[in-house]
């Protein structure tokens, strides 16, 4: 007989996603899971939150209208589209693909999940090239997929080609972001061709925060030539819509099938397809918003580079990475006196004193320049 549960198991405790686990718990999960650490956004209510790379802008007008009429119009007893092939198609025009290129997630992460799920697993590797977005560890562990962690640059965070190419035969998959979030530098086209050659399985390029990035920039003309490319694209970021947890991956038809087969089969519920399918409709309108928070960028930038005391490092993202002494004291401090969320990276290999910054409205980053100003003159 199983054995009972104890009556005080361990509780989350508040603001963390998940507590230590229990004794009985420890003894009944998988091996592998035991020392398994959650994914933690570190997120508190705060007044200002520059700290997920969320788009901060209120979506373009009439685009709020679109969706909420497609939710009206959305039946909620049928079960969705397994496949949300109406949303491809859309995504399908919008990239100048098939249909059969593309395979929509519960957000990107289900995707990068189901990547790892489907080509990694005991006894392969992932190559990895921290530092990046965490989650991709965080999936490799669960899927109990060795990681070979090629390190980018400590001062530049370029990414050490001749080991990468070196490694890459020994590779069952590859994860490159592109701009990589948190340092925001982009992917050469001619490097991930030749890792795309040398990789013994497929290499996404998670392209989240593409469509912050100058012009051409996307690996996207690479399917062609590269039969084992995956390109990851959210509506997390750009689109305005983290909520509705939407992603999507372009790739070859048989890889594809491959996200088709493994994915939980309703995954996509019908709101997120139906919300889905309007913003993708109303792409334009977002196209002013997305170039108001690349000058933002800029501008803010501009302005912390004018602190000596401050390293900014240029990102083509919607984020910027930024080096201060007393990092963690000074998030700390921005959180409790101004509620001002941001994110600190400081104890990640690379990032010591390392913040990351949501680029916000031009008021938010108003706000965010006056606290900090204040708060490096005292911890000076
Ligand atoms: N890739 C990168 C690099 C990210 O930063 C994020 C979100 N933080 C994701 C993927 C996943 O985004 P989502 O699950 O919201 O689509």
């Amino acid at each position: 007989m199983a054995s009972s549960h104890p009556s005080a198991p361990a509780v989350a405790q508040k603001g963390t996603i998940m507590a230590e686990l229990s004794k009985y718990t420890r003894a009944k999960v998988q091996p592998h899971l035991t020392g398994i650490k959650p994914y933690d956004p570190s997120f508190t209510p705060t007044r200002i939150n520059l700290s997920a790379n969320e788009n901060t802008y209120p979506l373009p007008k009439g685009v709020r209208e679109a969706v909420d009429k497609a939710l009206a119009a959305t039946p909620l007893n049928r079960y969705p589209d397994p496949m949300a092939n109406d949303l491809r198609d859309k995504l399908a025009a919008l990239h100048g693909v098939e249909r059969e290129n593309i395979c929509v997630g519960n957000g990107g992460d289900e995707l990068l999940f189901n990547f790892l799920l489907a080509f990694g697993g005991e006894g392969r590797r992932m190559l990895n090239f921290p530092p990046s977005f965490s989650e991709y560890e965080f999936f490799a562990s669960l899927t109990k997929t060795s990681v070979r962690n090629v390190r980018r640059d400590r001062k530049t965070f370029a990414i050490d080609e001749r080991a990468t190419l070196a490694a890459a035969p020994q590779a069952s998959l590859a994860i490159l972001t592109s701009p990589n979030n948190p340092t925001g530098d982009v992917a050469d086209p001619a490097f991930v061709a030749q890792l795309c050659r040398q990789c013994g399985g497929p290499v996404m390029v998670d392209e989240a925060y593409i469509e912050f990035a100058d012009q051409g920039k996307s690996m996207q003309s690479l399917l062609s030539s590269c039969p084992n490319l995956v390109i990851l694209h959210t509506l997390s970021k750009a689109f305005g819509a983290a909520g509705i947890r939407c992603g999507y991956v372009i790739a070859a038809p048989d890889i594809v099938d491959v996200f088709g087969a493994v994915r939980q089969i309703y995954s996509v519920n019908v709101l997120t397809q139906a919300a889905a399918g309007a913003l993708v409709s109303e792409r334009d309108a977002f196209e002013p918003v997305v170039a108001q928070i690349r000058s933002e960028r800029e501008r803010l930038a501009r302005k912390l580079e004018e602190d000596e005391r401050l390293t900014v490092w240029p990102s083509q993202g919607n984020f910027l990475l930024v080096r201060m002494d007393e990092a963690s004291t000074i998030r700390q401090r921005l959180r409790d006196e101004y509620s001002i969320l941001v994110r600190d990276f400081s104890d990640v290999p690379s990032l010591n004193d390392c913040l990351r910054i949501t680029v916000g409205t031009p008021e938010e980053n108003d706000e965010l320049l006056a606290a900090l100003a204040v708060l490096l003159d005292e911890e000076a």
